[in-house]
């Protein structure tokens, strides 16, 4: 299977077409603006808070970083080179993030990482013990070449590989405005 495989699904909501692709677990309705979790057979409204911070830096292309949170752990939703490194970085600075109801624009893409696989690698970064339910909190930030900035994370360098698929999801960003994209 080569290229984007869009799900073909529409929204419960609003009826619109959701966007995201099979191997996400969770897409998005643009129109509407919500989220629904897609790993079983019929799409289930998700909740979602954005925080409500944007990197100190604003260069390069912004981005919206999925996460699975609980009240004390946030694991990375997304396909990363390091993810205990993040969840880590993510879950000590958490309870001081303002954050709101909501899907953000862009909106979060490239969510992979089922909510059920949450608290093994919570277990796995030595984060406290987390069972959900879970909630998906879209972080901002940014992709300027190599360097990645994420929103309340300015004192931890991070770059591109941090989100395995940044250029693709870029991209996919790109094409949400061009619906004959949709192939
Ligand atoms: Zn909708």
């Amino acid at each position: 299977m080569n290229g984007p495989r869009f799900v073909p699904l529409t929204c419960p909501n609003c009826g619109g077409n959701l966007f995201g692709r099979a191997a996400d677990v969770v897409a998005c309705c643009l129109p509407c603006r919500s989220a629904w979790l897609v790993d079983g057979a019929e799409p289930r409204t998700q909740r979602v808070l954005t925080v409500d911070l944007q990197p100190a830096d604003t260069a390069g292309a912004p981005l919206a970083l999925p996460f699975w949170a609980s009240p004390a752990v946030a694991i990375p939703a997304f396909e990363s080179a390091r993810p205990l490194s993040l969840a880590r970085a993510v879950s000590r600075v958490l309870g001081s993030w303002p954050a709101r109801p909501g899907l953000p624009d862009p909106p979060p893409l490239g969510t992979r990482i089922a909510p059920a696989a949450a608290g093994r690698i919570a277990r796995l970064a030595g984060l406290p013990d987390a069972n959900g339910p879970w909630t998906l909190l879209v972080v901002p930030a940014r992709l300027a070449g190599t360097r990645l900035r994420i929103a309340g994370l300015d004192g931890l360098p991070c770059y591109a590989e941090d989100v395995s698929e940044a250029s693709a999801l870029l991209a996919r960003l790109a094409e949400r405005k061009t619906p004959t994209a949709a192939r």
